[in-house]
């Protein structure tokens, strides 16, 4: 029989924790009376260095029920960090691991399909949102935007899936291999190949309190998923320089025919224009340039993606 562990990041939870142990810990208790599971499966909770009562709730939640296990981290590392920290440890006691948001916007009851799934052979499932009607409008629209550029610029990403998935101890055994310090998990995983499956599932809004990831976050986090990802970003930047050197020898054959004509184009405005437009381009493609560098930096340091204070597991 299969030991499952549900591995759920928690960065202020408290609001919705109460909810999510309880309807978590039914779904867990159905499947292991249901034979699907062993009694050995937990649902993991990860504290990301929240700074509200969610680390109490999680020590109590164990204290009540062995099938409930904490992990704390040394402080706030982000979602994919938190994740991963998750994950690692699951894959030490289970045969596969689900990992799902906190706020009970991924529906616990897909988990049997995905074991479904798991026990015909793949390695890993995805959870793909059926719908999104229930985010809103500009989530919705941004998202769309966000995938259609990832597989433009080449990285292969699964439409619609957010970090709900299935994945097996071996996948996660050839997970951990990938080193990287900028993560992007829905990024990687497909990377690690095996055999795959989807299973679809409404979203549902969250439960309460408010989303971690503002649009700054969010767009940082996007950013961060082309970067990681493909290197195209660069060769767009070449192609720019190669169009405005062309546009502007176009420019110079322009005014200088109009000199041997005997009216010479005058003018403070089109050499501000020119000046101020090339900056701006310049400036970009310099900025983004600098992205590659910082990450590279950041890789090379080779810093702990996460420090463990705590594990709490029966
Ligand atoms: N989260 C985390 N660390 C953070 C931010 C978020 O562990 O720094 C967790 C959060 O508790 C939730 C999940 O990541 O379980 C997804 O966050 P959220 O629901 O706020 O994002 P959204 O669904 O709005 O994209
Ligand atoms: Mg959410």
């Amino acid at each position: 029989m299969t030991t499952l562990y549900i591995v759920v990041p928690c960065y202020n939870e408290q609001e919705v924790l109460p909810e999510t142990s309880k309807r978590f810990l039914a779904k867990l208790k159905a499947l292991i009376d249901g034979g699907k599971i062993t009694d050995s499966s937990r649902i993991l909770f990860v504290n990301d260095g929240s700074k509200d009562k969610t680390w109490d709730l999680i020590a109590q939640y164990h204290e009540q029920d062995c099938h409930f296990s904490g992990l704390k981290l040394s402080r706030n590392r982000g979602h994919q960090n938190a994740l991963l920290a998750g994950l690692m440890t699951a894959k030490e006691h289970a045969d596969c691991v689900v990992s799902l948001d906190a706020d009970l916007q991924d529906d616990i009851n897909a988990v049997d399909e995905m074991l479904a799934k798991f026990e015909e052979g793949c390695d890993i499932v995805y959870g793909v949102r059926s719908s999104r009607a229930k985010d809103t409008f500009f989530k919705r629209t941004t998202a769309v935007g966000f995938y259609k550029f990832m597989r433009a610029l080449g990285a292969n990403v699964l439409e619609n899936h957010a970090d709900y998935r299935l994945m097996s101890k071996r996948s996660l055994d050839a997970l951990a291999e990938f080193s990287e310090v900028n993560l992007f998990l829905r990024g990687m995983v497909p990377l690690v190949g095996f055999k795959f499956a989807t299973v679809s599932y409404v979203r549902e809004e969250r439960f309460a309190g408010e989303s971690k990831y503002p649009l700054k976050k969010m767009l940082s986090f996007a950013f961060d998923g082309i970067t990681s990802f493909s290197v195209k970003p660069l060769s767009i930047i070449t192609s720019i320089g190669f169009i405005v050197f062309v546009v502007s020898i176009l420019a110079a054959v322009y005014a200088l025919v109009t000199f041997i004509l005997g009216h010479a184009v005058s003018g403070w405005t089109s050499t501000i224009i020119s000046l101020w437009f090339l900056g701006g381009v310049q400036l970009i493609c310099l900025g983004v340039v600098g992205q590659y560098i910082g990450k590279i930096y950041n890789e090379v340091k080779r810093r702990p993606r996460y420090i463990i204070e705590d594990f709490l597991n029966q």
